[in-house]
């Protein structure tokens, strides 16, 4: 969290959660959040919930907070759905980090007493209830609701990972077969990199990705048992990749070199093991096996990563805390 933004809000009395980057409280009674941009010092959101009383209507808003978009320099943008208002703060120029703070503070002091002043009540974002009301953490997004619709919120997201849960492990035999089709891809690649010289290891990326998009055509999701299978068929297929490579080159090496023995492919194949008790031959095969396994699992992290979030379906709910209600201008 920007050093400059924390301070301010320890020093407006907000609450600060460094880990997560926020910082919220009340100002002038309304429950306000700030919210740091990951990536940059100079990025923040900000956050206030609140409804139209009787005295302004929505669109009114919106045209305060477009004025407030061309007086503040820092305001990129704002928006307001009716019952929550988005401010998005960014530090340009190379004077930024001297008038960002102030520029925030204006604002905040600015919103919070325009909603005083115009009777907008604190509020939950979904059913606009003004009772009970929490801030909550939905995947990384902010979200003040009162406990009702934060419990219908959890509930479709605990449906969800069930229902992705009973899907089960999809159609294993079918995502075998995907995956050796798939790894058959990365073994041509493999050899077709190594006739034409290049590090063939790079072959072994190739494979492992396309395995485990095989088994997700063919078979389905790809779960823990999915991800193990085409791990272990991509490995074992390495090896049959570097095994071709080297059968290339011993029939390459008795048809050219000695023209007097013809050799088959097959028989080549079959001389591999021959050469490999060479220890300059089998030291080359070991690094370039080495090399493979190494891209293959830099390819594999990625994807079981990104593969394991989106198929287990878990998205992280947390209550981040109570929210006050305010004091209220009639
Ligand atoms: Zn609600």
């Amino acid at each position: 969290m920007y050093k400059k933004v924390k301070q301010y809000a320890q020093n407006m009395g907000l609450a600060v959660d460094e880990r997560a980057g926020l910082s919220y409280g009340l100002i002038n009674g309304y429950f306000v959040l700030i919210e740091q941009c990951p990536g940059t010092d100079a990025k923040h959101n900000v956050y206030l919930w609140a409804k139209p009383g009787n005295i302004q209507p929505v669109p009114a808003t919106l045209d305060y907070l477009n004025q407030c978009t061309s007086r503040f320099e820092y305001l990129q943008s704002t928006s307001y759905n009716g019952a929550k208002i988005t401010a998005q703060f960014q530090g340009l120029g190379f004077k930024w980090g001297k008038n960002y703070v102030p520029c925030l503070d204006g604002f905040l002091k600015e919103i919070t007493g325009y909603c005083q002043n115009n009777g907008l009540m604190p509020c939950c974002e979904s059913c606009g209830t003004e009772h009970g009301l929490n801030l909550y953490q939905v995947d990384g997004i902010s979200h003040m609701f009162c406990s009702g619709c934060y419990q219908k919120v959890a509930g479709q997201i605990r449906e969800n990972t069930a229902r992705k849960k009973k899907q089960g492990s999809g159609n294993v035999i079918g995502g075998i077969i995907g995956a050796l089709l798939g790894s058959l891809l990365g073994v041509a690649a493999w050899v077709l990199i190594y006739q034409a010289g290049y590090i063939s290891a790079l072959g072994g990326l190739l494979m492992v990705i396309c395995a485990m998009k095989g088994y997700e055509l063919l078979g389905g999701r790809l779960n823990a048992l999915g991800i193990t299978i085409t791990c272990i068929i991509s490995v074992a297929m390495l090896f049959v990749a570097e095994y071709l490579c080297l059968g290339i080159e011993v029939y390459k090496a008795y048809n050219e070199y000695t023209r007097t023995i013809s050799m088959t492919f097959m028989g080549a194949l079959e001389d591999v093991p021959l050469f490999l008790t060479e220890p300059e031959i089998a030291a080359a095969v070991f690094k370039d096996l080495a090399i493979g396994l190494v891209l293959m699992v830099a390819g594999a992290f990625g994807t079981i990563k990104q593969t394991y979030k989106s198929n287990t379906g878990s998205v992280n709910t947390r209550m981040v805390a109570p929210v006050t209600k305010g004091v209220q201008a009639q």
